[in-house]
Parts: structure tokens; sequence; C-alpha cells
């Protein structure tokens, strides 16, 4: 059997390691492959998903959204986000669905969140908006603070919750859980989404779905003032568990997952 990442670029992702190593603690006779596919050849890379042996396959970056249009059916998570990251192959028929909200949600679990308090999300791209239908799904209080204030409308309009104007009053002392959504950090272990971190609820967890670097500037000032703060390598365990769990109705624990992830990267980046 096999299953595939399509994604621009696929190199260094770090789901053929998480992948192959659940198929081998799974006994499963499977392999997982990253493949680089260009947007122009994105509907020729699905419709060969439908072959016998084919599980299905993971979407990243810039997949997520074009994809649905590709996709026989839509699970209520990925028609609601407007974004497809696992595709799921049974008799030649694709099934397009979104295991970042439910693998955010259950990192956020992990990581001491009570699911309830006011949560407030950076950011307006694909991961905001996984971010906010999964807080909304628990029926919470989301504010949505975008560099782009227009995208975190649009995002509201769809999805719900509140878009805070970047300079207008945010009332941070009741935000509970505050997630890091946006790329700012990302390979920038200087840079901050919030570079004067405000005052937050007591007991506040600083979630940033950035993994790279491991504790971005964000962690380090949360931490600094007294919150407890987690990075994004939950998330993209958990999300790749639900993946797995879709394609082979098959329970790996977590922990196969986050060693594979915490594994050194091989030098030519392929796993
Ligand atoms: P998108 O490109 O769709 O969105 C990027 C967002 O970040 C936009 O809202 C953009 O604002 C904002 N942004 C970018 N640079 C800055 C900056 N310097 N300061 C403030 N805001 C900024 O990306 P995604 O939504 O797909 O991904 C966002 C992040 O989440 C990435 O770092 C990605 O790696 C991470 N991620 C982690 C996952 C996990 O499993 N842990 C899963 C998915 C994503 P604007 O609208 O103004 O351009």
């Amino acid at each position: 059997m096999r299953a595939f990442l399509f994604a621009n670029p696929a190199a260094h992702s770090r789901s053929p390691a998480m992948h192959n190593a659940a198929f081998r603690h799974a006994g499963l006779d499977a392999h997982y492959e990253a493949r680089q596919v260009l947007p122009e050849a994105l509907a020729d890379a699905v419709a060969g998903l439908r072959q016998a042996d084919v599980l299905g396959a993971n979407l990243s970056l810039p997949h997520k959204e074009a994809a649905l249009p590709l996709m026989d059916a839509l699970t209520p998570a990925a028609r609601a986000i407007g974004a497809v990251n696992t595709v799921i192959h049974r008799d030649g028929v694709l099934t397009g669905d979104n295991t970042d909200a439910p693998g955010f949600l259950e990192a956020l679990r992990t990581a001491g969140d009570d699911a309830h308090g006011t949560a407030l999300v950076l950011g307006a791209g694909g991961a905001a908006r996984a971010a906010v239908w999964a807080l909304r799904s628990q029926g919470r209080e989301v504010l949505v603070l975008n560099r782009t204030y227009d995208k975190a409308i649009a995002l509201t309009r769809d999805l719900g919750g509140v878009a805070v104007p970047p300079a207008g009053p945010v009332g941070w002392e009741r935000v509970a859980l505050l997630v890091n959504a946006s790329s700012a950090g990302l390979d920038a272990p200087h840079e901050s989404p919030l570079p004067d971190l405000p005052r937050l609820a007591p007991e506040a967890l600083v979630y940033d779905m950035v993994y790279k670097p491991a504790e971005t500037r964000l962690m380090r000032d949360a931490r600094a003032a007294g919150y407890r703060a987690e990075n994004g390598l939950g998330m993209l365990a958990q999300q790749a568990r639900l993946a797995f769990q879709a394609w082979t109705a098959r329970d790996v624990p977590i922990t196969v997952f986050l060693d594979a992830l915490a594994r050194p990267v091989r030098p030519e980046g392929t796993e």
C-alpha cells in the first residue's frame, strides 16, 4: 500500500518519517513518500490517488485550498475551513478531510488547555482558519488579530469569531489562550508576531503553531512572563496520527509520531 505527500517544496517534510514509523509500528506493508507537485500538476497527481493500492495523501502548501474541487466528497471540517490536508481513498472515491483542526484541539488538550475561556488567534491564513473553526466548535469566544485586517474580517465572516483591528483595543487580560497561527517567527528566532507581549489572563496558555525553531521568541517571552507555552510539534504529530487512522483504521500511539519528529533529519532531507 502507498500514501503520499503532495507539496511544493516537499523535500524537507517530516511527514515521511512520521508515517513510515507508524506503518512499521502497525506492522503494515506500506510506504509513504513525499512528492514535489507543482500547482499545474495537482489535478493529475490527485487523479493518481484512485489506484487500488493507494491509501490516500496529505496535502501541504500550496495545495490545501486548490484541492477542494478535485475531491468527490468533503468532510464538514474540510468544507467549512475551505482546506484539505488529508485525502482518503476508498474504492475509487476521494474524500477530502482536514485533520489540522482536530489535531490542533488534541494538541491543545495535551498542553493543558481546558477548552474554556477566550482565545485569540494571530493570523488569518489557512492555519488560522483551521484553528478558528476548531475553537468555535468548542463554543469559545474567539478573537482574530491579523497584520492585514481585511483578511481577519473575511475569516470571521466565514467562520465566526470577532476580528480585532490591529490598532484597536483587544482586552488582552481576558485571553486565556493565545495562538500564533501566523508565519511570524518561522525560521526567525528573534521575530515575534507580538514584539511586546501584553498581559494575558493568569495561567494563560500560549500555543505557537510554528515548530522551527523549537522555541520561538513568542514562547520565550510567554515563559518569561510566567505563562505556559508550547510549540506546534504536537499539532503536527496529531494531524498525522488522525490522517493515519483515516487511511488504515488503525490507531498508533502519538509517541511513535513524536519520536519520529524528534529524530534528526537525514542529510539528504528526505528522511
Ligand atoms: P499562510 O501563508 O496561509 O498565512 C500566513 C499568515 O501569517 C497570514 O495571516 C500573514 O498575514 C501572517 N504573517 C506572515 N508573516 C507575518 C509577520 N512577519 N508578522 C505578522 N503576521 C505575519 O500560512 P499558513 O496559515 O498555512 O501557516 C501559518 C503558520 O502555521 C506557518 O508558520 C506554518 O508553518 C504553521 N503551521 C503549523 C502547523 C502544525 O501542524 N504545527 C500546521 C499548519 C501550519 P497577512 O494576512 O497580513 O499576510
